[in-house]
């Protein structure tokens, strides 16, 4: 099986497929004799989704925190709501079965607090939609697969991930085979953020392992193995073991600056998107965080989170996040989603609403983020950067709105921090070609390679046909990042960059020597780079992207890199 390796390592494990089944319900018109039946259905569903709703929150107070915990009394408490029961009981009366009333109901509420435009009555529709689901599963005794109960290790199998299935991934998952994605989707992200072996892109994945009984994901020289011999097995427990023994030794450089040998330091910052993350990017050797994806925060949630809610996590962030944190605000739309938010369907989801779009469009649930975020300054040395910026008027109207967020907490006398540091992404083409004038009006800039490459390639990150021409050292690509740090530093500001090109110990002698200050990355992979910046020469580094954005290929670029690469 061919596929993509976005996470180097290996897992050996039974594979586990993970199918979020499309529910059918067959609206079958119940003789009158027969409703006391769908009556009595109802009411078991009903004691069955209680005890399962209570086991949940149980095991969520044990094993996760009492915020998750609260997250499943809510849905016991709308499983009681009698607006609910009643609507149900209404329908069965009238002849429909248990699970069509169940249906029914669900569609009448959604769309009666989506009507509503406030976020938290709108994410209560979330819950409406979890609740109900779990019903329908109980009266069509559809089994319910959740990747935060499994319990046995494991290399997950699925046709694709959505960044909500992983977050809250059980540990017990030693490695993930998806057949849609390319490297950079937020599956195979938050994948290589857990230092999981990831694969995506593999073609009939799941049909494929179908009757495997033990599978070893080998992400490093990109190989599926299924039931292997024991020889095999056991050659590949050996390499598990050193690979193992390599990455201690890799954390022993912790303590130890990212500096050349002629003593230019780098900046080696995490890509983190919850508090979860925080120890494991300590652990890591990480000095700050570059970007802190703050949708997760809102994806791992079932409301709009509150200015509170969030101020709280932020603040988490800013006490135990390192010297330096960059908070990316929502940066939501593409292929990310929220269970309780109805998104348009576009043709171009990835050039449509989304990210600091979006934000705009919706200014009271940015001016929450902003406000949480303001307040939380105060804690730690917590940084701002919008995402997507296009252009100068998007950016003067995002530091108004700024602006006003200050005023309102004024106003209230809670405190806030005044003169907070404002950077923007630069993930757009056009925001390239105007980065001289942009950086006056902004402290910093970091560079989001994932998009960047995406737009000005025209190549679709999600997409595993184009997934070959999604080059990084595409000489168009290089320019555009050499043109940015030029123009920061020719204003003295500071630039960085926390697109996945930035993690790619292959890259990271161009990127030193182009001149990044900073460079972000899943936890994982700053051992590895700090390991080759400490080998690396500045000033020769310096020649080295000097002439490598010279050169006319890909292929002419890459073979330089790898020579490069054979040094350290
Ligand atoms: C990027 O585009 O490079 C980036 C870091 O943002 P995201 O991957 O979240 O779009
Ligand atoms: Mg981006």
């Amino acid at each position: 099986m061919q596929g993509i390796a976005v996470s180097k390592g290996i897992g050996i494990a039974r594979p586990f497929i993970y199918n979020q089944q499309e529910i059918i319900i067959n609206d079958i018109e119940v003789a009158q004799e027969e409703i006391v039946y769908e009556e009595e259905k109802i009411d078991s569903a009903y004691l069955e989704a209680e005890l399962q709703l209570n086991a949940l929150k149980e095991k969520a107070l044990n094993e996760i925190g009492e915020e998750e915990a609260e997250i499943f009394e809510a849905h016991l408490m709308m499983l009681k709501d009698p607006m609910l029961a009643e609507r149900i009981k209404e329908s069965i009366d009238q002849g429909k079965k248990a699970e069509v009333a169940v249906e029914a109901a669900r569609q009448n509420i959604e769309k009666m607090f989506m009507a509503i435009p406030d976020p938290y009555i709108q994410g209560r529709a979330a819950d409406i939609n979890d609740v109900t689901r779990r019903l329908i599963q109980i009266l069509l005794g559809i089994d319910h697969q959740s990747l935060a109960d499994i319990n046995e290790p494991v290399i997950l199998i699925a046709k694709d991930l959505t960044p909500s299935d992983t977050v809250g991934l059980s540990k017990q998952v030693k490695g993930i085979i998806t057949e849609i994605g390319s490297e950079t989707s937020h599956a195979a992200i938050i994948a290589k953020a857990m230092g999981l072996p990831a694969m995506v892109g593999v073609k009939n994945a799941v049909q494929a392992v179908d009757n495997a009984e033990v599978i070893i994901l080998d992400t490093v020289d990109s190989n599926i193995i299924m039931d292997p011999s024991e020889s095999l097995l056991k050659n590949y427990h050996d390499r598990l073991e050193v690979l193992e023994r390599e990455r201690d030794a890799l954390k022993a450089l912790k303590f130890e600056k990212a500096m050349t040998t002629d003593g230019h330091v780098i900046k080696l910052y995490a890509n983190i998107g919850s508090t979860n993350e925080l120890p494991y990017m300590i652990e890591n050797g990480a000095e700050g965080i570059g970007l802190l994806r703050t949708e997760l925060i809102y994806m791992n949630s079932d409301h709009f989170p509150t200015e509170e809610e969030q101020f709280n996590i932020y603040k988490e962030v800013a006490e135990n996040g390192g010297n330096e944190i960059i908070i990316r605000t929502l940066d939501i739309g593409g292929d990310k989603q929220l269970s309780y938010y109805d998104f348009q369907e576009e043709m171009n989801p990835f050039l449509g609403f989304r990210a600091i779009r979006l934000c705009l469009g919706k200014e009271e649930i940015f001016k929450t983020q902003l406000k949480a975020i303001l307040r939380a300054a105060i804690y730690g040395n917590i940084k701002i950067m919008f995402p997507m910026i296009t252009s100068m008027e998007e950016l003067r109207q995002v530091k108004l709105i700024l602006e006003q967020c200050k005023k309102e907490l004024k106003t209230t006398e809670v405190a806030y921090k005044e003169d907070i540091s404002v950077g923007i992404m630069i993930e757009v083409p056009a925001a390239v070609m105007i980065a001289d004038m942009l950086i006056e009006e902004v402290d910093f800039f970091s560079i989001g390679t994932n998009d960047l490459c995406q737009y000005s390639l025209a190549v679709d990150r999600m997409n595993t046909n184009v997934a070959h021409l999604y080059q990084p050292l595409h000489p168009g690509v290089l320019r555009m990042i050499k043109k940015v740090i030029k123009d920061a530093h020719d204003h003295e500001k500071m630039v960085g960059m926390c697109g996945e090109m930035a993690g790619n110990p292959d890259f990271t002698p161009v990127l030193v020597g182009l001149g990044l200050d900073e460079l972000s990355m899943s936890p994982s992979s700053i051992p590895v780079v700090k390991k080759i910046i400490r080998q690396l020469d500045y000033k020769k580094t310096r020649d080295l992207a000097k002439q490598l954005t010279n050169y006319n290929t890909v292929s002419d670029i890459q073979k330089r890199l790898e020579e490069e690469a054979l040094k350290c």
